[in-house]
């Protein structure tokens, strides 16, 4: 089981899995992102119950029309529960499914089974006792309505029930009927919630295991930064985004400074919590939408900012660069300041057809090496004349790149 492997420092999703064993709900983004794909995968299940329930309002509809008379019972009532299915089922079967069912569900639901309640609890009071045994099919028809989710689910099973039985006593039914019904109503919403307890839990978990097997793949270990692979990935397809958008980017390669001598002098694991620290003190200054902070190599990063111009990305890699001075690890070996620093080299470009990243990647490596010789702890930024004189990167493999979605960029 993944929980158990997994250590302090794991994913983000992996300590909500942990969080998950005994609360069923997520925080508020996390949430909204479960509730889609598990709307998602359930569509089918919405479906049948969409098709079930408004063939059988139509039914009963139907009944009471040839049987008792359309007027015997309440005809208004009896139109707006098949109304509302049909409402439903033809969301559940439309484009519009993702966006509107759940909001329209959440309203729907709650009135139809109340609207149930009275119209049974109605042609009961009528002598039609046979029709109390709906009352236990309407309180399991929400959790189908509403994908299994343990809380709606029971929020609607009480509302119901506690409808009904408000009607009985209102109507003056007899008490053994009211009693009767009411145990089986208490007993078909426990096993109902038990069952979607059970599955809604189990859905949580397979949803966060699916994130947790998906950061496990993109993310670095030890710092939680996305690896180098999705790093080389993500820089082809913003750079063939950038050239359709006519952006700039940064590309900042960060390396922190004389950190052999910090693992010689404090430790190996001293380094490593030195370099997560690092990492999301650099990842702070790295947070528009668009852009990435990757471990590139050992004690390494490499980030690209988006849509940012030359003077800009300077401020982006000298907030990096301060960020981490601010951090004020010790690290007596580190020259004049004794404290962890890093440097920063930046190539700040805006992406043609001609070229693909390569040469950019070269620069910002350039403009570290100098950042370096010229004493470390400093930031160092090469632009677009420097990248005209490059050779590396000229008739670019970008011009077959994929283009980048905007949502998935
Ligand atoms: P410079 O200022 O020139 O960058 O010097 P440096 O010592 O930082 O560079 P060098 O390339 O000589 O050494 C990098 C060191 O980073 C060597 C290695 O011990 C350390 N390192 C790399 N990966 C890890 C890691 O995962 N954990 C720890 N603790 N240290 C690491
Ligand atoms: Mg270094
Ligand atoms: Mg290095």
């Amino acid at each position: 089981m993944i929980t158990s492997k997994l250590s302090f420092h794991g994913p983000p999703n992996a300590a909500e899995l942990q969080r998950n064993q005994s609360n069923l709900r997520f925080g508020p983004k996390l949430e909204a992102e479960y509730a889609r794909t598990h709307l998602i995968n359930s569509r089918t299940l919405i479906l049948v119950a969409c098709v079930v329930a408004t063939l059988l309002a139509t039914l009963r509809g139907s009944e009471q029309t040839f049987v008792s008379g359309w007027g015997s019972g309440d005809p208004i009532g009896l139109v707006l529960v098949i109304l509302g299915s049909l409402v439903l089922t033809t969301i559940a079967w439309s484009t519009a499914f993702e966006r509107m069912y759940l909001p329209w569900a959440r309203l729907v639901v709650p009135i139809r089974n109340i609207i149930v309640a009275a119209h049974v609890a109605t042609a009961a009071s009528h002598g039609q006792l046979e029709l109390l045994m709906i009352m236990p099919l309407a309180l399991i028809g929400p959790f189908f309505f509403l994908g299994f989710n343990f809380r709606t689910g029971l929020l609607c099973g009480v509302l119901t029930s506690a409808s009904f039985i408000a009607y009985t006593v209102f109507l003056d039914l007899p008490l053994p009927i009211v009693l009767r019904t009411s145990v089986f109503l208490l007993m078909s919403l426990v096993a109902c919630t038990i069952v979607a307890r059970h599955l809604d839990k189990g859905a949580r978990n397979a949803f966060l295991e699916a994130r947790v097997n998906v950061e496990l793949a993109q993310n670095d270990a030890l710092t939680g930064t996305k690896n180098r692979r999705v790093f080389d990935e993500y820089l082809v397809r913003i750079w063939s985004r950038a050239i359709e958008d006519g952006r700039t980017i940064a590309i900042l390669l960060i390396d922190i400074d004389h950190f052999k001598t910090y693992n010689d002098r404090y430790g190996h694991q001293a380094g490593d919590q030195t370099l997560r620290r690092v990492a999301q003190a650099v990842q702070t200054v790295a947070c528009g939408p668009l852009d990435i902070l990757a471990r590139y190599g050992g004690e390494e990063f490499a980030a690209v900012v988006y849509d940012v111009d030359k003077q800009q990305a300077a401020q982006v890699a000298e907030r990096m660069r301060l960020g981490v001075e601010d951090l004020s690890i010790e690290h007596q070996g580190a020259g004049t300041v004794a404290r962890v620093t890093i440097s920063v080299g930046v190539a700040a470009i805006k992406p043609t057809r001609e070229r693909n990243a390569q040469g950019a990647l070269q620069l910002a490596d350039q403009a570290l090496y100098e950042a370096k010789t010229s004493g470390r702890n400093r930031i160092k930024i090469t632009s677009d004349t420097e990248h005209s004189m490059l050779v590396t990167g000229i008739f670019s493999t970008s011009l077959h790149a994929p283009a980048m979605d905007k949502k998935q960029a």
